[in-house]
């Protein structure tokens, strides 16, 4: 049977509709459920839910779904590593067969971002995130014997994932998390259930079509900020690993458990008189504009010093930025700020065209990025904006640029960018900035792996230092010592 995109979107809307409003109707149950569900209106649910969806990993309540990964983690003890490498292939070929789908989803149902940047998005976490090989053990040998260590899985571990990057999170968690043996509950944003509810049903396919249990894989259909924070509780949860912006982090890190987490950035990118201007500002509107800068690692403010700034901004437009005036500007910052001068989410990973046409410009299809003109102090500059509007701020000389680099960074310690051919001033710069991901002379995308070399992660734990997670960081190290003997030399 051929079924189209639009009837596969209507079906998984469909489903997540009917779970929603079983979960809605468990909740509104008497208050004795409160909530963690009692036990006669869980089978209740749970049978519901059983019709509805299957062995595809979607559940009405967090501990449901935090019972069935249980269970699922104990099945998956017996599946042997050549099996995880083979269901972590059939992930890899179904997230690929369904990406057009990935991609379409998130972006109608978030309103965040760019189709065809999801798609590489997508693509990215699909192919570059690591797998069982990232699991070194290793050994000790000596006069007193041998010693391995080896890692093993920390059990069911509860993921957190953002409404920005919905479905690549969850297929970098997902493919990283059972590579080390683990599984999983994930709590999506609320604006991304659909997304990920799809996303977690694809993943469970691959692995039951690979011989591995149902349900390694499992979520909530109607994910809150109230059920992230019951799952931060949970016994069952052993792991927390979270994505987003500091609320989740730390209220996470309050959790009593062992937490990686993944927070925001307000990544810099610094260019000098002595950079190639014209391909630091391709890169620049090329990485700065992808997904419409929802991203955490892409460039946030553009810091120039004054002997590059008239070339690089001469440059940016060649590349397709567009410029806005003083009087445009200020129009904008009533738009796409809130009285406090924060970010207003309204406009938060718009399109260019949509930003500007509140202020009556209109800009052609092909144009990406917005660049202004500000101070170091402006809310473009100290907020992460997530929005493909660059605050281009001159500074004196390449001294003052990384001084406002590592300022306007606000101790994130995320990501940094520097343009520049002088090499004390890339290696003073990447000193200072002390951050997670430090890109020279490129995009920041290619420090996760987009055109730069080296694995992909979309959970970059700075607050708690991992730095780009992978499988490794979803183990825990066993050791085991043979005392005097089975060395082989
Ligand atoms: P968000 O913080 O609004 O939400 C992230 C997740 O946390 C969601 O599932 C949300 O429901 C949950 N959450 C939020 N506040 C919570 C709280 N107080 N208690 C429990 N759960 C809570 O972030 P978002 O808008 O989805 O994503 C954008 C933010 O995430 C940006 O700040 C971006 O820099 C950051 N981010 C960081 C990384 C990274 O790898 N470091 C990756 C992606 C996004």
């Amino acid at each position: 049977m051929n079924v189209s995109d639009d009837q596969i979107k209507q079906i998984v809307d469909r489903v997540v509709e009917n779970l929603a409003a079983n979960a809605a109707a468990a909740e509104s149950r008497p208050a004795a459920q409160g909530g963690s569900f009692a036990n006669e209106s869980r089978h209740e649910t749970e049978s519901a839910l059983a019709a509805a969806c299957g062995e595809r990993g979607c559940f009405s309540d967090i501990d449901s779904a935090c019972r069935a990964a249980k269970k699922a983690f104990l099945d998956y003890r017996d599946v042997p590593v050549r099996q995880r490498k083979k269901i972590i292939a059939a992930i890899r070929e179904i997230c690929l067969d369904h990406l057009p789908e990935l991609a379409r989803l998130a972006v109608a149902e978030t309103g965040l971002g760019r189709y065809e940047d999801k798609l590489k998005k997508n693509r990215l976490a699909i192919e570059k995130t690591p797998g069982v090989e990232d699991l070194e053990p290793e050994a000790f040998t000596g006069d007193d014997g041998l010693t391995l260590q080896e890692r093993a899985p920390f059990g069911v571990i509860g993921s957190i994932t953002p409404c920005t990057n919905p479905s690549e999170t969850i297929i970098c968690n997902g493919i990283g998390m059972v590579a080390g043996g683990n599984s999983v509950v994930f709590n999506p944003h609320p604006s991304a259930r659909k997304i990920s509810v799809y996303a977690v049903d694809l993943l469970n396919q691959a692995v039951i079509s690979e011989g591995g249990p149902p349900d390694l894989f499992t979520t909530v259909a109607n994910p809150t900020i109230e059920s992230a924070q019951y799952l931060m509780k949970h016994p069952d949860i052993r792991l927390l690993v979270v994505t987003g912006g500091p609320a989740v982090v730390s209220t996470a890190m309050k959790s009593g458990k062992r937490v990686i987490a993944a927070g925001p950035g307000n990544p810099p990118v610094v260019v000098d008189e002595s950079a190639d201007l014209e391909k630091a500002a391709r890169e620049i509107v090329a990485s700065a504009s992808c997904d419409n800068n929802i991203i955490c690692v892409v460039e946030k403010e553009i810091i120039v010093t004054a002997g590059a700034a008239v070339g690089l901004k001469k440059a940016l437009l060649q590349a397709g930025a567009v410029e806005l005036g003083g009087h445009q500007a200020r129009m904008l910052e009533k738009v796409v700020l809130t009285g406090e001068g924060l970010p207003n989410k309204a406009w938060v990973g718009k399109d260019i065209q949509s930003i500007l046409r509140q202020i009556g410009m209109d800009v052609p299809a092909d144009k990406r990025l917005a660049i202004v003109e500000t101070g170091a102090d402006h809310p473009f500059a100290r907020e992460e904006m997530l929005m493909p509007v660059l605050p281009f701020i001159c500074v004196r000389d390449i001294a003052a640029a990384i001084e406002l680099a590592y300022r306007l960074e606000n101790g994130c310690f995320h990501t940094a960018v520097i343009h520049s051919r002088n090499i004390d001033s890339m290696h003073r710069m990447a000193k200072k900035m002390n951050t997670t991901i430090f890109v020279k002379n490129g995009m920041a995308l290619a420090g996760l792996g987009f055109g730069g070399e080296g694995f992909t992660s979309f959970t970059i734990a700075s607050p708690t230092g991992e730095g780009l997670t992978t499988a490794r960081h979803f183990t825990r190290m066993r050791r085991c010592t043979l005392s005097g003997y089975f060395r082989i030399v």
